[in-house]
């Protein structure tokens, strides 16, 4: 599809980068102003969601709300699993059991409502595809190309794509992940670096049911989550494994055969869920921390990865990239329904207002978690394995690890408490 062009009058809204937090953003301010707000995806693989395959996200309450009120989560809620108890453990490899130190789940220590799973394995690809749809069903105009340029002009902003067109726009959203090109020619700062760790993940079918339950083996190299996915493949149940590795040893744990490289994620496992199939992937994600010095520039916001990478520990990259969606989505409707400019340094400053203190304690919690965790030294383990029954009695720690730490519900954007923009 090629972008459509704005009716004389209208606002046009650009999104460069077609991941699941920019078609959120895309499809809530679509709905909201219909014909008055032109918005236009651009993303070089287009409206692919088979690139989606294999991955599987958990989706706090607060992005399964903001679902719920674009109209998608009816459409998706059947492929989703909920998470209805996590459990953390920290040992050795070769430990033969994994003591339990922090469960969580029903307590109900935090601001769900009554029976309100904290979170749900979500499968990436229909999430997508339904995320597509409906942008599609709701008039956003979907490009396959990618930004090369984006140059601020007045009251405009001008993005210059690789099929060579030009398109302009009021505010363009820089969404093209954690290297995006377009933070850096807008000259914004970044504070992060890589981890020398990698994320494998995989999809492993298995003969016993999960229950819901979430693992997350804390393991010398890095932690290890077992997932709850929804019933289905040749052993009848499955679960998403983030196996998180020192980057210099995954290429020989991962070189063997499906069936020694399955030997590998057995003896982490260690769930007595019967036997294990490999059903997909495994495949690598480079880990990194980082967070944007600045959530916008002229005519530019920055969005989801872009402005902040976080280590997958907690699992909570999406729900920081929806949590911009519900932001971005609500300051550009405020400022359409008073007339004024949504590209303008005022709206631009409030959205960042409302991102940044989440983005950066997300990151820098994550990251000590990580350091904390991630290593074998005696004081080390003892300290964490003594501050882990302390931490077991923090519901503040807990509520980062289901996605509720960005402060009282009241002051969460709109979307994200289940109402309308
Ligand atoms: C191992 C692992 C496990 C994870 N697990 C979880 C989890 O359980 N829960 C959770 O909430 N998060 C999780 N995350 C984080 C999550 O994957 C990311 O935060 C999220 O996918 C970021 O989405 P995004 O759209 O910002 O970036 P991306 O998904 O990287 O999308 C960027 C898009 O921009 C496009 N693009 C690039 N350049 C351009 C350009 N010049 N012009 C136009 N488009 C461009 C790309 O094609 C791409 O589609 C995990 C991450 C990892 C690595």
């Amino acid at each position: 599809m090629t972008a459509e062009t704005p009716r004389p009058g209208s606002r046009r809204l650009l999104i460069a980068g077609g991941g699941l937090p920019s078609l959120a953003l895309a499809l809530a301010v679509k709905q909201a102003h219909g014909p008055a707000l032109a918005v236009t995806v651009i993303d070089p693989s287009g409206a692919d969601s088979a690139r989606h395959r294999g991955r599987a996200y958990a989706l706090a309450a607060g992005g399964r709300r903001m679902l719920d009120r674009l109209g998608v989560w009816d459409r998706v809620s059947g492929t989703a699993e909920p998470i209805t108890a996590m459990v953390i453990s920290d040992s050795r490899l070769a430990d033969p059991v994994r003591p339990t130190f922090l469960t969580f789940g029903q307590d109900g220590e935090d601001d769900r409502d009554e029976g309100e799973p904290f979170a749900h394995m979500i499968e990436a690809e229909p999430l997508a595809e339904t995320l597509l749809r409906a942008c599609r069903e709701a008039g956003v105009a979907l490009v396959t190309s990618g930004v090369v340029r984006a140059t601020p002009e007045g009251a405009a902003i001008h993005a210059e794509l690789t099929t060579g067109e030009r398109l302009r726009g009021d505010l363009l959203v820089a969404a093209d992940g954690a290297r995006s090109r377009l933070r850096e020619a807008a000259r914004i700062g970044w504070v992060g670096g890589s981890y020398p760790q990698v994320g494998i993940v995989a999809t492993i079918g298995h003969a016993r049911p999960h229950g819901g339950r979430a693992f997350e083996h804390f393991l010398p190299a890095g932690p290890f989550a077992i997932l709850p996915l929804r019933d289905g493949g040749v052993l009848g149940h499955r679960s998403s494994i983030v196996w998180t590795e020192r980057a210099d040893a995954v290429d020989a744990l991962l070189a063997g055969e499906p069936d020694e490289v399955l030997a590998e994620i057995e003896r982490r496992f260690t769930l007595d869920l019967g036997p294990l199939s490999l059903e997909h992937g495994p495949s690598r994600h480079p880990l990194a921390v980082g967070l944007a010095r600045r959530f916008y520039a002229e005519r530019l916001a920055l969005l989801g990865d872009a402005a902040h990478v976080v280590h997958p520990i907690a699992g909570q990259g999406l729900n920081l990239g929806l949590a911009d969606a519900a932001a971005l989505a609500e300051a550009v409707t405020g400022a359409l329904r008073l007339g004024l400019d949504p590209g303008g340094p005022d709206i631009l400053r409030d959205y960042e207002r409302a991102r940044r203190f989440d983005s950066f304690a997300m990151a820098a919690v994550t990251d000590g978690l990580n350091r904390l965790f991630s290593n074998d030294a005696l004081p080390l383990r003892l300290a964490r394995d003594l501050g882990l029954g302390i931490v077991d009695r923090l519901p503040g720690l807990k509520r980062f690890f289901i996605g509720e730490a960005a402060a009282a519900r009241g002051s969460r954007p709109r979307l994200m408490r289940g109402e309308a923009l």
